[in-house]
Formats: structure tokens, sequence, C-alpha cells
């Protein structure tokens, strides 16, 4: 079973802006950007394929493709909770750009 990220969503028509204006909360229309100074990498033969970075992620980051948790970049920000989480602590907090 694949969960795949989902798509950022393009507004096409003025009648989506109500739509889109009631979702702002939702993190999966929102990039991170350039200003994450930590990310999590996970450490893949320790991973027990437990799930529980994929739930306690706040911004749905953590997906999981082939059977392998991955983290998509584009929207995690960097906080670490996923580690915490973690109970075979392998998801590094690495410093952005090393
Ligand atoms: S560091 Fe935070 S945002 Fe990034 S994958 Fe982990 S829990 Fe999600
Ligand atoms: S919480 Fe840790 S062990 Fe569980 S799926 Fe995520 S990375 Fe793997």
């Amino acid at each position: 079973m694949n969960f795949k990220p989902k798509q950022k969503k393009e507004l096409t028509r003025a009648s989506e802006l109500s739509t889109m204006l009631c979702s702002i909360g939702d993190m999966t229309w929102n990039c991170t950007g350039s200003w994450r100074n930590m990310r999590p990498v996970i450490v893949q033969d320790k991973c027990i394929h437990c799930a529980i970075c994929w739930k306690f992620c706040p911004d749905m980051a953590v997906y999981i493709e082939d059977n392998i948790f991955k983290i998509n970049y584009d929207y995690c920000k960097g906080c670490g909770i996923c580690a915490s989480e973690c109970p075979k602590q392998c998801i590094a907090m690495e410093e952005e750009g090393k």
C-alpha cells in the first residue's frame, strides 16, 4: 500500500477561492520554502515500519512508497516531532545543507 504525498493544488477558477481559504490550515497547500534549518533523515535499515512518524507528523510530510517510509522535504518543517516519537530512534535530525 502506498500513501503518496498530496499534490499541491492550483487555483484554476475564482469559485475555488473559498475552498482554498477554508483550507488555509492544511499544510499540504504550503511548501516549506528555504527557512528549514534541520531535516529528518530516516535510517532505513533500523526502521520497523510502525508508522508512528507518519501519524505524528503535523505537516503530512511523511509518506510511504513501496513499503518504505520517506520524507517529503517540500513540506517538512524540520520540527523534529517524527524523530522524537520514533521508537527505534532511527530518524536523525541533520543540519540543513550539510
Ligand atoms: S521534522 Fe516535523 S515536519 Fe518534518 S517530517 Fe518530521 S514531524 Fe514532519
Ligand atoms: S517511527 Fe521510526 S521505526 Fe516507525 S516507521 Fe517511522 S522511521 Fe520507521
